[in-house]
């Protein structure tokens, strides 16, 4: 039993980490978020058993059930429940239900949403000047009805109370409390979303609250936390004041490739959505590389023009039981930091990175070298412009031009991104080159998404080249990556947003 945290994937416990990683099967909530589930191997049965508050999708006896049926058949089963398994989770009885069937389990805390919400809201739950003790209260009984079990009066003495499952009850609650004997002025604050890219906090009193929460219309996932430490976080809220809270950004590029730039966006508080518009394949067939590999002592320059070349190169290394030593003798040359990053990886340093990180810019570097009867291998990708080979035969050298993968459109953009750019939910889009603009274009064309008729979705280039390819098409970027990294991108996208 995984406590899958309140929400940023990041707060997932290492030990959580270690089980989901091995399960054969995830039993999952609603309030687990869902991108844990890529931490499970491929193979794994994925089961959804969340409950809406309208509609139980699966009943409590059923998941029950469900969980002595699977660990009966031998599998490891994780099951991944949001925040603390414990914690108004009802971890508790699924344990009995594992100990009544003669199972073994374990159970592996999570940050449960009280803790979470106080530390990215900065709301410091216990602060010794005005709180000497913290209360986890259940709202989901409801007070005016006779049969709530929970003892207000006495909450009326503690510093600080935080309800769960509150929303839906709130003036029922604020009004108990106050009856209980809790000053009206006593801070609140709601915090929906705690530590989702979608986090808000809305602060008042017992008072004024229940009307503020209608005002903001706050739904649930949220918490409700009643105590002076709850006028103590304006300004330390720290996650609400990121710079890009509240964006969401569509990062268009291969899966791996892209998830740097996801990180870093979301590490300013975005909320990101990859759709991958290039998947990357292997050449047709590999007796090209092959061939290349096999007289790796004759060529003096190895040229890598992107990450994608390494990659596939090494996989196919690593396919023919070879590693970089084959390199040993070579020059090698890399196009921009990102390549010379996968070269690192396996070992290598380049020992030519161009000023400017194209295929041009390379050109430039390579032929200032002394590369006149020089034998290069180009390890390229089969989109690759002919400007570089062009160039370097120029300048007298013997190019052995290889392609090393193919760059090909996937099917389909991945649906979410697709509800999420027709809900209008998307403030920009990146492109980091120009396939992925050429590949959106067309995937989206289908879903008869047109973004010259959008301007509120704003537009993000990694540079030149790719704005080129925009601008073809009509539209224009807001922002550009100068020089053409990653790290620029971003920087791009936060001087536009500020
Ligand atoms: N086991 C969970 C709680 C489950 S009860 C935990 O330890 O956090 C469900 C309630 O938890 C919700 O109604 C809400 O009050 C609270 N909750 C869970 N995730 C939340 C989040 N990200 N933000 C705010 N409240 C959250």
């Amino acid at each position: 039993m995984v406590g899958a945290g309140p929400g940023d994937p990041g707060l997932l416990t290492r030990e959580g980490e270690r089980w989901l990683s091995q399960a054969e099967c995830v039993v999952y909530d609603r309030l687990a978020n869902p991108a844990l589930l890529d931490l499970a191997p491929d193979s794994a049965e994925r089961i959804y058993v969340g409950k809406q508050p309208d509609r139980h999708t699966l009943s409590q006896e059923k998941i029950n059930a469900l969980l002595v049926e699977k660990t009966r058949a031998g599998l490891l089963v994780v099951r991944l429940k949001g925040g603390d398994p414990l914690i108004f989770g009802r971890g508790g009885e699924e344990a009995d239900e594992l100990i009544a069937a003669g199972q073994e389990f374990r159970i592996v805390p999570g940050v449960t949403a009280s803790i979470a919400a106080g530390a990215y809201a900065g709301i410091s739950l216990t602060d010794r000047r005005c709180a000497t003790s913290l209360a986890l209260v259940t709202g989901h009984e409801d007070p005016d009805k006779g049969d709530s079990t929970v003892d207000y009066k006495a909450l009326a003495g503690i510093g600080t109370v935080v309800f769960y499952m509150g929303v839906g009850r709130l003036a029922a609650i604020c009004a108990a409390l106050i009856e209980a004997g809790k000053p009206a002025t006593t801070p609140a604050a709601l915090v929906e979303n705690a530590t989702r890219p979608g986090q808000r906090t809305v602060p008042g009193t017992l008072a004024t609250l229940p009307e503020l929460a209608k005002t903001h219309n706050v739904k649930p996932p949220a918490l409700l936390v009643v105590g002076d430490v709850a006028a103590l976080g304006a300004e330390r809220n720290w996650f609400e004041s990121l710079p890009l809270h509240g964006k969401t950004i569509l990062v268009t590029r291969t899966r791996r490739q892209g998830s740097r730039l996801a990180r870093e966006l979301q590490s300013r508080g975005a909320r990101i959505i990859e759709a991958p518009t290039i998947a990357i394949e292997p050449p047709n067939r590999w007796t090209m590389v092959d061939s290349a590999l096999a007289q790796m002592e004759s060529f003096d320059w190895v040229v890598f023009t992107s990450p994608n070349g390494v990659e596939s190169t090494w996989g196919r290394l690593d396919h023919l039981g070879l590693d970089a030593r084959v390199f040993a003798g070579s020059q090698i040359a890399a196009v921009g930091p990102g390549t010379a990053a996968a070269l690192q990886t396996h070992g290598l340093k380049p020992d030519l990175l161009p000023e400017t990180f194209t295929a041009a810019g390379l050109a430039v570097a390579l032929t200032h070298e002394k590369i006149e009867n020089a034998h290069m291998l180009l390890l390229r990708g089969d989109l690759a412009q002919p400007q570089l080979h062009d160039a370097l035969k120029q300048a007298g050298a013997c190019v052995r031009d290889v392609v090393a993968y193919r760059t090909v459109r996937p099917e389909a953009l991945r649906q979410d991104a697709l509800d999420a750019l027709t809900a209008g939910e998307v403030d920009w889009i990146t492109f980091s080159s120009s396939s992925t603009v050429e590949n959106f274009l067309h995937l989206t064309a289908h879903a008869k998404i047109d973004l010259a008729k959008t301007p509120q979705i704003r537009l993000a280039s990694i540079g030149p080249v790719t704005t080129e390819t925009l601008r073809q098409k009509g539209l224009s970027p807001t922002a550009e990556a100068n020089p053409h990294t990653i790290d620029a991108l971003v920087a791009a996208i936060l001087a536009a947003e500020k």
